[in-house]
């Protein structure tokens, strides 16, 4: 890992606060929908994710979609009704920004900043994000090494923005059951490089409800600070990334067992 100065700095102590959060101490569970698809949507289910035990809520106004004619998010007016449902839970919000344009409206709003693992390495982006103060979601792009991913949080930390939080969501491999292979071992890896926290999502990284609950353990015992899981209050009905979305039932059980193994590791460490 050539080139790297401050993301590997063993000395320092990234952690910090977000709302009543710790982040890099206190266990992390991220929740709520892909995108946000109206106001009743997002306040519904940030209500239920809340209940759930979640205590950051997630929801995308700007969205990265495959194919062009897929819906885009709701841009400004999502952020809003996500603004709202913070009002209404008091959980601190997160969504994604895509273009260097939108970084001031979106930190109006927003208590962390996404950066989608299409923009990893946007460094245009990384660079603006980095000169405000917000605190930053990188997310590994679905291709790059850990150490572009590295040197990619390495831009935002240069600006002199120090809360950045990784997140491994999976990279491309030959196995295509899965919509991407979540790469755990770069979650080790991380934590013997950097002291920077890290959250696994396994809901992009595996694109199968039925696995969110096994990945989500085993990203816990290879050491994630924690978890950005996608839930909606009816995920039948979700406009993007149904197959993957759980519904807050779910992930109460899924954040139960979360709890107990996070405790378990701290016993033995
Ligand atoms: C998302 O979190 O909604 C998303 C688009 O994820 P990724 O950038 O990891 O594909
Ligand atoms: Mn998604």
């Amino acid at each position: 890992m050539d080139s790297l100065k401050i993301a590997t700095n063993k000395k320092k102590n990234f952690n910090f606060k977000v709302g009543n959060l710790t982040i890099g101490k206190d266990l992390l569970i991220i929740a709520g929908p892909c995108a946000i698809e109206n106001k009743d949507q997002i306040i519904q289910t940030a209500k239920a994710v809340k209940k759930s035990g979640a205590n950051i809520l997630r929801g995308g106004a700007y969205k990265p979609r495959t194919s062009p004619y897929s819906f885009q998010g709701l841009g400004e007016e999502g952020l809003k009704y996500l603004l709202e449902a913070k009002k209404i839970t008091g959980l601190p919000i997160i969504s994604e920004v895509m273009d260097t344009k939108e970084v001031q409206t979106i930190s109006k709003y927003v208590d962390v900043i996404q950066i989608g693992a299409r923009n990893m390495q946007n460094f245009e982006l990384l660079k603006a994000v980095g000169k405000q103060n917000k605190p930053v979601l990188l997310k590994r792009g679905p291709s790059a090494t850990i150490n572009e991913w590295l040197n990619a949080a390495e831009y935002i930390l240069k600006e002199g923005n120090e809360k950045v939080i990784l997140c491994e969501r999976g990279i491309r491999t030959f196995e295509n059951y899965t919509r991407n292979t979540i790469d755990l071992s770069a979650v080790a890896t991380v934590k013997n490089l950097t002291n920077l926290p890290i959250v696994v999502d396994p809901s992009h990284g595996t694109g199968r409800k039925e696995l969110i609950e096994s990945m989500s353990l085993a990203s816990i015992a290879s050491g994630a600070d924690g978890l950005i899981i996608e839930t909606h209050i009816n995920p039948n009905e979700s406009i993007s990334d149904k197959d993957q979305t759980i519904n807050p039932k779910e992930l109460f059980k899924i954040i139960k067992k979360v709890k107990k193994l996070n405790e378990f590791m701290k016993k033995i460490k």
